[in-house]
Protein backbone atom coordinates (compact mmCIF):
# COMPACT_ATOMS: atom_id res chain seq x y z
CA UNK A 1 0.00 0.00 0.00
CA UNK A 2 1.31 3.22 -0.83
CA UNK A 3 -0.15 7.07 0.33
CA UNK A 4 0.09 10.09 -1.30
CA UNK A 5 -0.87 13.84 0.58
CA UNK A 6 -3.89 15.64 -0.63
CA UNK A 7 -1.06 18.63 -1.51
CA UNK A 8 1.23 16.18 -3.58
CA UNK A 9 -0.72 13.32 -4.84
CA UNK A 10 2.67 12.50 -7.05
CA UNK A 11 5.09 11.79 -4.04
CA UNK A 12 4.30 8.79 -2.05
CA UNK A 13 5.23 7.16 1.28
CA UNK A 14 4.64 3.38 2.46
CA UNK A 15 2.16 2.85 5.05
CA UNK A 16 4.82 2.64 8.21
CA UNK A 17 6.05 5.98 7.54
CA UNK A 18 2.27 7.43 7.29
CA UNK A 19 1.36 6.22 10.64
CA UNK A 20 4.77 6.99 12.89
CA UNK A 21 4.43 10.34 10.97
CA UNK A 22 0.69 10.77 10.96
CA UNK A 23 0.99 14.55 8.50
CA UNK A 24 2.78 14.91 5.77
CA UNK A 25 5.39 17.28 5.21
CA UNK A 26 3.36 19.81 3.62
CA UNK A 27 0.42 19.67 5.82
CA UNK A 28 -1.73 17.87 3.94
CA UNK A 29 -3.73 14.80 4.61
CA UNK A 30 -2.70 10.99 4.01
CA UNK A 31 -4.84 9.04 1.19
CA UNK A 32 -4.62 5.58 -0.25
CA UNK A 33 -3.01 5.85 -3.73
CA UNK A 34 -5.81 2.68 -4.46
CA UNK A 35 -9.07 1.52 -3.22
CA UNK A 36 -9.40 -2.02 -4.12
CA UNK A 37 -12.77 -3.07 -4.83
CA UNK A 38 -13.64 -5.91 -2.91
CA UNK A 39 -14.91 -8.81 -4.64
CA UNK A 40 -18.82 -9.06 -5.03
CA UNK A 41 -18.79 -12.69 -3.62
CA UNK A 42 -17.74 -11.06 -0.57
CA UNK A 43 -20.46 -8.27 -0.83
CA UNK A 44 -23.33 -10.31 -1.40
CA UNK A 45 -22.80 -12.63 1.48
CA UNK A 46 -21.15 -10.82 4.39
CA UNK A 47 -23.71 -12.99 6.95
CA UNK A 48 -20.90 -15.61 6.19
CA UNK A 49 -18.43 -13.54 7.75
CA UNK A 50 -17.59 -12.48 11.35
CA UNK A 51 -17.36 -9.16 12.47
CA UNK A 52 -13.38 -10.13 13.13
CA UNK A 53 -13.61 -11.75 9.55
CA UNK A 54 -15.02 -8.91 7.34
CA UNK A 55 -12.22 -6.75 9.68
CA UNK A 56 -9.71 -8.69 8.02
CA UNK A 57 -10.68 -8.93 4.83
CA UNK A 58 -11.45 -5.56 4.12
CA UNK A 59 -8.03 -4.20 5.72
CA UNK A 60 -5.68 -6.88 4.10
CA UNK A 61 -7.11 -5.55 0.35
CA UNK A 62 -6.47 -1.79 1.36
CA UNK A 63 -3.12 -2.94 2.69
CA UNK A 64 -1.52 -5.52 0.87
CA UNK A 65 1.96 -6.48 1.84
CA UNK A 66 2.28 -3.28 3.81
CA UNK A 67 1.56 -5.58 6.66
CA UNK A 68 2.06 -9.24 6.46
CA UNK A 69 -1.07 -12.12 6.97
CA UNK A 70 -0.26 -13.66 10.39
CA UNK A 71 0.97 -9.83 11.74
CA UNK A 72 -1.96 -8.06 10.33
CA UNK A 73 -4.85 -11.01 11.84
CA UNK A 74 -3.43 -10.58 15.13
CA UNK A 75 -3.48 -6.55 14.93
CA UNK A 76 -7.62 -6.98 13.85
CA UNK A 77 -7.97 -9.67 16.84
CA UNK A 78 -6.65 -7.29 19.67
CA UNK A 79 -8.45 -4.09 17.87
CA UNK A 80 -11.72 -5.68 16.84
CA UNK A 81 -12.84 -7.19 19.79
CA UNK A 82 -15.97 -5.90 20.75
CA UNK A 83 -19.13 -5.67 18.74
CA UNK A 84 -21.07 -3.24 16.47
CA UNK A 85 -24.80 -4.82 16.92
CA UNK A 86 -27.39 -2.69 15.31
CA UNK A 87 -30.71 -2.09 16.64
CA UNK A 88 -33.81 -2.14 14.98
CA UNK A 89 -36.22 1.01 16.57
CA UNK A 90 -38.61 0.11 13.46
CA UNK A 91 -37.92 -1.00 10.16
CA UNK A 92 -36.67 2.20 8.34
CA UNK A 93 -34.65 3.76 11.37
CA UNK A 94 -31.80 1.47 12.56
CA UNK A 95 -29.52 2.34 15.00
CA UNK A 96 -25.56 1.14 14.99
CA UNK A 97 -23.94 1.32 18.23
CA UNK A 98 -20.80 2.02 18.52
CA UNK A 99 -20.22 2.30 22.28
CA UNK A 100 -19.29 -1.45 23.46
CA UNK A 101 -15.42 -0.80 23.35
CA UNK A 102 -13.58 0.54 26.74
CA UNK A 103 -14.16 4.34 26.53
CA UNK A 104 -18.12 4.02 25.58
CA UNK A 105 -17.69 5.67 22.13
CA UNK A 106 -16.72 4.63 18.44
CA UNK A 107 -13.05 6.67 18.98
CA UNK A 108 -12.21 3.21 20.33
CA UNK A 109 -12.04 1.46 17.19
CA UNK A 110 -9.40 4.01 15.10
CA UNK A 111 -7.45 4.35 18.53
CA UNK A 112 -6.70 0.52 19.00
CA UNK A 113 -6.00 -0.01 15.57
CA UNK A 114 -3.83 2.74 15.18
CA UNK A 115 -1.94 1.07 19.02
CA UNK A 116 -1.70 -2.00 17.51
CA UNK A 117 -0.42 -0.65 13.88
CA UNK A 118 2.01 1.49 15.93
CA UNK A 119 3.53 -0.92 17.91
CA UNK A 120 3.45 -3.53 15.15
CA UNK A 121 6.01 -0.87 12.98
CA UNK A 122 7.72 0.23 16.22
CA UNK A 123 8.30 -4.05 17.15
CA UNK A 124 12.38 -3.49 16.07
CA UNK A 125 13.45 -0.10 17.13
CA UNK A 126 15.20 -0.52 20.01
CA UNK A 127 13.88 2.89 21.68
CA UNK A 128 10.37 3.18 23.21
CA UNK A 129 8.25 5.67 21.47
CA UNK A 130 6.43 8.05 23.45
CA UNK A 131 3.30 9.18 22.24
CA UNK A 132 1.64 13.01 23.38
CA UNK A 133 -1.33 13.93 23.39
CA UNK A 134 -3.33 17.12 23.94
CA UNK A 135 -7.68 16.18 25.02
CA UNK A 136 -10.47 18.19 25.93
CA UNK A 137 -11.83 14.72 26.71
CA UNK A 138 -13.01 11.92 24.51
CA UNK A 139 -10.20 11.84 22.29
CA UNK A 140 -8.04 10.93 25.38
CA UNK A 141 -9.82 8.01 27.13
CA UNK A 142 -10.36 5.99 23.87
CA UNK A 143 -6.46 6.84 23.09
CA UNK A 144 -5.60 6.13 26.61
CA UNK A 145 -7.73 2.67 26.81
CA UNK A 146 -6.26 1.97 22.84
CA UNK A 147 -2.40 2.45 23.98
CA UNK A 148 -3.37 0.85 27.70
CA UNK A 149 -0.06 -2.25 28.00
CA UNK A 150 1.06 -2.02 24.58
CA UNK A 151 4.60 -3.27 24.08
CA UNK A 152 7.29 -0.39 23.20
CA UNK A 153 4.77 3.08 23.42
CA UNK A 154 4.25 4.96 26.28
CA UNK A 155 1.57 7.81 26.33
CA UNK A 156 1.40 10.87 27.88
CA UNK A 157 -1.83 12.59 27.92
CA UNK A 158 -2.36 16.20 28.45
CA UNK A 159 -5.84 18.04 29.85
CA UNK A 160 -7.03 21.05 30.97
CA UNK A 161 -7.31 20.78 34.65
CA UNK A 162 -11.27 21.18 35.88
CA UNK A 163 -12.46 21.23 31.90
CA UNK A 164 -12.78 18.05 31.44
CA UNK A 165 -15.99 15.78 33.26
CA UNK A 166 -15.43 13.64 36.13
CA UNK A 167 -16.08 10.68 34.47
CA UNK A 168 -13.15 11.54 31.54
CA UNK A 169 -10.92 12.44 33.93
CA UNK A 170 -10.79 9.06 35.63
CA UNK A 171 -10.52 7.31 31.83
CA UNK A 172 -7.51 9.56 31.30
CA UNK A 173 -6.04 9.29 34.97
CA UNK A 174 -6.83 5.64 36.33
CA UNK A 175 -5.33 3.32 34.07
CA UNK A 176 -1.47 3.31 35.29
CA UNK A 177 1.23 1.06 33.47
CA UNK A 178 2.48 2.61 30.00
CA UNK A 179 0.18 5.50 30.36
CA UNK A 180 0.43 8.79 32.34
CA UNK A 181 -1.58 11.89 32.48
CA UNK A 182 -0.82 15.75 33.19
CA UNK A 183 -3.39 18.18 34.19
CA UNK A 184 -2.62 21.07 33.00
CA UNK A 185 -3.89 24.35 35.30
CA UNK A 186 -5.01 25.81 31.72
CA UNK A 187 -7.17 25.24 28.75
CA UNK A 188 -7.20 22.84 25.66
CA UNK A 189 -5.51 25.31 23.89
CA UNK A 190 -2.54 25.68 26.31
CA UNK A 191 -2.31 21.63 26.31
CA UNK A 192 -2.01 21.58 22.87
CA UNK A 193 0.38 24.48 22.54
CA UNK A 194 2.52 22.63 24.96
CA UNK A 195 2.56 19.10 22.90
CA UNK A 196 3.26 21.55 19.44
CA UNK A 197 6.21 22.57 21.04
CA UNK A 198 7.61 19.68 22.40
CA UNK A 199 7.57 18.06 18.76
CA UNK A 200 9.44 21.04 17.16
CA UNK A 201 12.08 20.41 20.47
CA UNK A 202 15.26 19.62 18.79
CA UNK A 203 16.97 18.80 22.30
CA UNK A 204 14.18 16.90 23.33
CA UNK A 205 13.58 14.58 20.23
CA UNK A 206 17.02 13.92 20.45
CA UNK A 207 16.38 12.53 23.82
CA UNK A 208 13.16 10.74 23.74
CA UNK A 209 11.38 9.54 20.48
CA UNK A 210 8.27 11.14 20.01
CA UNK A 211 5.05 10.27 17.83
CA UNK A 212 1.10 11.97 18.07
CA UNK A 213 -2.10 10.10 18.48
CA UNK A 214 -3.26 12.59 16.20
CA UNK A 215 -6.87 12.34 15.13
CA UNK A 216 -5.88 12.67 11.62
CA UNK A 217 -3.78 9.54 11.23
CA UNK A 218 -4.76 6.84 8.32
CA UNK A 219 -4.80 4.46 10.74
CA UNK A 220 -7.55 5.70 12.78
CA UNK A 221 -9.51 6.38 9.77
CA UNK A 222 -9.09 2.76 8.00
CA UNK A 223 -10.89 0.46 10.79
CA UNK A 224 -13.70 3.01 11.03
CA UNK A 225 -14.50 1.96 7.80
CA UNK A 226 -14.93 -1.95 9.19
CA UNK A 227 -18.31 -1.51 10.56
CA UNK A 228 -20.06 0.13 7.77
CA UNK A 229 -19.56 -3.42 6.46
CA UNK A 230 -20.84 -4.87 9.20
CA UNK A 231 -23.86 -2.82 9.76
CA UNK A 232 -24.52 -3.84 6.07
CA UNK A 233 -24.52 -7.19 6.81
CA UNK A 234 -27.38 -6.78 9.88
CA UNK A 235 -30.15 -5.61 7.63
CA UNK A 236 -32.48 -5.98 5.15
CA UNK A 237 -30.37 -4.68 2.08
CA UNK A 238 -33.07 -4.85 -0.64
CA UNK A 239 -33.74 -1.41 0.44
CA UNK A 240 -31.96 2.13 -0.26
CA UNK A 241 -29.46 2.15 2.82
CA UNK A 242 -28.46 5.31 3.77
CA UNK A 243 -25.95 6.27 6.43
CA UNK A 244 -26.13 9.03 8.73
CA UNK A 245 -23.15 10.33 10.59
CA UNK A 246 -23.69 12.77 13.56
CA UNK A 247 -20.24 14.66 12.15
CA UNK A 248 -17.61 16.97 13.12
CA UNK A 249 -14.41 16.46 11.92
CA UNK A 250 -15.83 13.91 9.43
CA UNK A 251 -13.61 10.93 10.16
CA UNK A 252 -16.50 9.00 10.48
CA UNK A 253 -17.98 10.05 7.67
CA UNK A 254 -15.01 9.49 5.59
CA UNK A 255 -14.10 5.96 6.70
CA UNK A 256 -18.07 5.52 4.95
CA UNK A 257 -17.15 7.51 2.02
CA UNK A 258 -14.34 5.09 1.81
CA UNK A 259 -16.41 1.65 2.10
CA UNK A 260 -18.09 2.48 -0.73
CA UNK A 261 -15.49 3.02 -2.95
CA UNK A 262 -14.37 -0.08 -1.90
CA UNK A 263 -17.83 -1.55 -3.26
CA UNK A 264 -20.48 -1.25 -0.64
CA UNK A 265 -23.59 -0.23 -2.54
CA UNK A 266 -24.54 2.67 0.10
CA UNK A 267 -27.11 4.09 -1.59
CA UNK A 268 -26.84 7.84 0.43
CA UNK A 269 -24.82 9.55 3.01
CA UNK A 270 -26.23 12.14 5.68
CA UNK A 271 -23.64 14.42 7.41
CA UNK A 272 -25.46 15.81 10.16
CA UNK A 273 -24.25 18.20 12.80
CA UNK A 274 -25.05 20.97 15.66
CA UNK A 275 -24.82 24.64 15.21
CA UNK A 276 -21.35 23.88 13.80
CA UNK A 277 -22.11 23.33 10.00
CA UNK A 278 -19.78 24.34 7.59
CA UNK A 279 -20.31 21.00 5.46
CA UNK A 280 -24.09 21.33 5.51
CA UNK A 281 -23.64 24.95 4.17
CA UNK A 282 -20.85 24.01 1.93
CA UNK A 283 -22.89 21.04 0.28
CA UNK A 284 -25.60 23.68 -0.52
CA UNK A 285 -23.54 26.31 -1.71
CA UNK A 286 -20.41 25.15 -2.57
CA UNK A 287 -18.49 27.39 -0.32
CA UNK A 288 -16.31 26.10 2.45
CA UNK A 289 -15.82 28.53 4.64
CA UNK A 290 -14.44 27.79 8.43
CA UNK A 291 -15.10 29.83 11.43
CA UNK A 292 -14.92 29.29 15.16
CA UNK A 293 -16.71 26.49 16.42
CA UNK A 294 -19.15 27.16 18.90
CA UNK A 295 -20.21 25.23 21.93
CA UNK A 296 -23.05 22.80 22.10
CA UNK A 297 -24.45 19.47 23.82
CA UNK A 298 -23.27 17.70 21.56
CA UNK A 299 -20.07 19.25 22.51
CA UNK A 300 -17.71 16.17 20.05
CA UNK A 301 -19.11 17.80 17.33
CA UNK A 302 -17.93 21.55 18.03
CA UNK A 303 -15.51 22.18 15.37
CA UNK A 304 -15.14 24.59 13.13
CA UNK A 305 -12.83 23.51 10.50
CA UNK A 306 -13.38 19.84 10.59
CA UNK A 307 -9.98 18.06 9.68
CA UNK A 308 -10.72 15.48 7.07
CA UNK A 309 -12.61 17.86 4.91
CA UNK A 310 -9.57 17.65 2.42
CA UNK A 311 -9.96 14.03 2.17
CA UNK A 312 -13.64 13.91 1.54
CA UNK A 313 -13.12 16.82 -1.66
CA UNK A 314 -9.83 14.37 -2.44
CA UNK A 315 -12.13 11.19 -2.70
CA UNK A 316 -15.18 12.69 -5.18
CA UNK A 317 -12.48 14.71 -6.94
CA UNK A 318 -12.80 17.86 -5.40
CA UNK A 319 -15.79 18.41 -7.26
CA UNK A 320 -19.04 19.92 -5.54
CA UNK A 321 -21.62 18.11 -7.60
CA UNK A 322 -20.19 14.89 -6.75
CA UNK A 323 -20.21 15.16 -3.42
CA UNK A 324 -23.57 16.27 -3.29
CA UNK A 325 -25.31 13.95 -4.93
CA UNK A 326 -23.50 11.00 -2.80
CA UNK A 327 -24.10 13.14 0.76
CA UNK A 328 -26.98 15.53 1.99
CA UNK A 329 -26.31 17.79 4.64
CA UNK A 330 -28.59 19.01 7.95
CA UNK A 331 -27.74 20.84 11.04
CA UNK A 332 -29.96 20.91 14.31
CA UNK A 333 -29.51 23.08 17.69
CA UNK A 334 -29.51 22.22 21.11
CA UNK A 335 -33.48 22.59 21.48
CA UNK A 336 -34.10 20.20 18.65
CA UNK A 337 -31.66 17.84 19.66
CA UNK A 338 -33.46 17.78 23.50
CA UNK A 339 -36.58 17.08 21.20
CA UNK A 340 -34.91 14.14 19.15
CA UNK A 341 -33.30 12.25 22.63
CA UNK A 342 -37.15 12.75 24.00
CA UNK A 343 -38.67 11.66 21.10
CA UNK A 344 -36.89 8.31 20.70
CA UNK A 345 -37.23 7.61 23.85
CA UNK A 346 -41.28 7.92 24.42
CA UNK A 347 -41.35 6.32 20.54
CA UNK A 348 -38.95 3.31 20.54
CA UNK A 349 -37.95 3.21 24.13
CA UNK A 350 -34.40 4.21 23.19
CA UNK A 351 -32.15 6.18 25.12
CA UNK A 352 -30.20 8.12 22.82
CA UNK A 353 -27.20 10.34 23.39
CA UNK A 354 -27.01 13.95 22.16
CA UNK A 355 -24.71 12.75 18.57
CA UNK A 356 -26.70 10.32 17.68
CA UNK A 357 -30.31 12.48 18.66
CA UNK A 358 -28.87 14.87 15.72
CA UNK A 359 -28.20 11.93 13.40
CA UNK A 360 -31.98 10.72 14.23
CA UNK A 361 -33.30 14.04 13.42
CA UNK A 362 -31.52 14.27 10.23
CA UNK A 363 -32.66 11.17 8.56
CA UNK A 364 -36.17 11.72 9.84
CA UNK A 365 -36.23 14.36 7.63
CA UNK A 366 -34.58 12.69 5.16
CA UNK A 367 -36.82 9.96 5.33
CA UNK A 368 -39.78 12.26 4.73
CA UNK A 369 -39.06 12.32 0.90
CA UNK A 370 -37.30 9.11 0.86
CA UNK A 371 -39.53 6.41 2.07
CA UNK A 372 -37.80 3.41 0.58
CA UNK A 373 -34.79 4.19 2.07
CA UNK A 374 -33.41 2.45 5.23
CA UNK A 375 -31.72 4.67 7.81
CA UNK A 376 -28.40 3.53 9.44
CA UNK A 377 -27.94 5.69 12.40
CA UNK A 378 -24.38 5.69 13.45
CA UNK A 379 -24.80 6.03 17.81
CA UNK A 380 -21.32 7.28 18.22
CA UNK A 381 -21.08 7.27 22.78
CA UNK A 382 -22.96 5.75 24.83
CA UNK A 383 -25.84 8.18 26.56
CA UNK A 384 -24.22 7.40 30.04
CA UNK A 385 -21.26 9.86 28.59
CA UNK A 386 -23.49 12.46 28.58
CA UNK A 387 -25.30 11.91 31.16
CA UNK A 388 -25.62 15.38 32.53
CA UNK A 389 -27.48 16.23 29.39
CA UNK A 390 -29.68 13.11 28.62
CA UNK A 391 -31.54 12.40 32.79
CA UNK A 392 -32.61 16.14 32.76
CA UNK A 393 -34.11 15.69 29.32
CA UNK A 394 -36.05 12.14 29.65
CA UNK A 395 -36.73 12.95 33.59
CA UNK A 396 -35.49 9.27 34.30
CA UNK A 397 -32.08 7.55 35.34
CA UNK A 398 -29.73 6.67 32.72
CA UNK A 399 -28.02 2.70 33.06
CA UNK A 400 -24.34 3.39 33.57
CA UNK A 401 -22.59 0.23 32.20
CA UNK A 402 -20.23 -1.43 34.75
CA UNK A 403 -17.02 -0.68 33.24
CA UNK A 404 -18.09 3.03 33.59
CA UNK A 405 -19.02 2.96 36.77
CA UNK A 406 -16.00 1.00 38.35
CA UNK A 407 -13.91 3.84 37.39
CA UNK A 408 -15.23 6.28 39.86
CA UNK A 409 -13.82 4.31 42.88
CA UNK A 410 -10.29 4.17 41.30
CA UNK A 411 -7.55 6.36 42.30
CA UNK A 412 -6.73 9.61 40.26
CA UNK A 413 -3.08 9.24 39.10
CA UNK A 414 -1.58 12.55 37.61
CA UNK A 415 0.88 15.18 37.71
CA UNK A 416 0.03 18.84 38.16
CA UNK A 417 1.72 21.47 36.39
CA UNK A 418 1.37 25.26 35.01
CA UNK A 419 1.42 26.29 31.58
CA UNK A 420 5.20 26.63 31.09
CA UNK A 421 7.28 24.96 28.42
CA UNK A 422 10.42 24.74 31.30
CA UNK A 423 8.31 22.49 33.55
CA UNK A 424 6.61 19.97 30.87
CA UNK A 425 9.97 19.14 28.72
CA UNK A 426 11.66 18.67 32.26
CA UNK A 427 8.91 16.53 33.29
CA UNK A 428 9.34 14.54 30.19
CA UNK A 429 13.57 14.48 30.22
CA UNK A 430 13.58 13.17 33.71
CA UNK A 431 10.88 10.66 33.28
CA UNK A 432 11.64 8.92 30.02
C1 LIG B 1 -15.56 12.36 17.93
C2 LIG B 1 -17.02 12.21 18.05
C3 LIG B 1 -17.91 12.58 17.00
C4 LIG B 1 -17.42 13.21 15.72
O1 LIG B 1 -16.75 12.30 14.91
P1 LIG B 1 -15.91 12.79 13.64
O2 LIG B 1 -15.28 11.56 13.08
O3 LIG B 1 -14.88 13.76 14.19
O4 LIG B 1 -16.84 13.45 12.70
C5 LIG B 1 -19.26 12.35 17.15
N1 LIG B 1 -19.74 11.83 18.29
C6 LIG B 1 -18.94 11.48 19.33
C7 LIG B 1 -19.55 10.94 20.56
C8 LIG B 1 -17.56 11.66 19.25
O5 LIG B 1 -16.78 11.33 20.28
Amino acid sequence: MRLYSTKNTSKFVDLKEAVIKGLPEDNGLFMPEHFPTLPSSFINNLSDYSFEEIAYKVASQLIQDSIPEAALKDIIHNAVNFPAPVVSLDEQFHILELFHGPSLAFKDFGARFMAQTMSYFNQNENRELVILVATSGDTGGAVAAGFYDTPGIKVVILYPSGKVSALQEKQLTTLGKNISAIEIDGTFDDCQALVKKAFLDDELNQAIRLSSANSINIARLIPQSFYYFEAFKQVDTSKDIVFTVPSGNFGNLTAGLMAKKMGLPIHHFIAATNANDIVPSYLETGEYIPRPSVATISNAMDVGNPSNFARMLDLYGSTWNNLKSAISGYRFSDKETKIGIKEVYERYNYTIDPHGAVGYLAFKEYASSHPNSLGIILETAHPSKFIDVVEPVLKSKVNIPQRLADLANKPKEAAFMDTSYGSFKNWLLANY
